[in-house]
């Protein structure tokens, strides 16, 4: 995702809480900026949040099953 339209999705999205559900690779025009960004409030994250939140969800799955 472009940087750009991750900054407008974190001003739309405002201070509601988000679970990060999807996290893309942010770009800034064609090169990435080693960040991640949430495709549904556009937070940021570096590799390590990343990686970090993607555990928490995948152990969160499996509590659910
Ligand atoms: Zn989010």
């Amino acid at each position: 995702m472009e940087s750009l339209k991750a900054k407008k999705l974190r001003d739309e999205w405002g201070t509601k809480p988000c679970n990060h559900p999807k996290l893309e690779k942010e770009y800034y025009a064609d090169t990435h900026t080693l960040d991640y960004v949430c495709n549904q409030c556009g937070k940021e994250f570096s590799v390590l949040e990343m990686l970090e939140t993607r555990e928490t969800q995948r152990k969160k799955r499996k509590m659910m099953v």
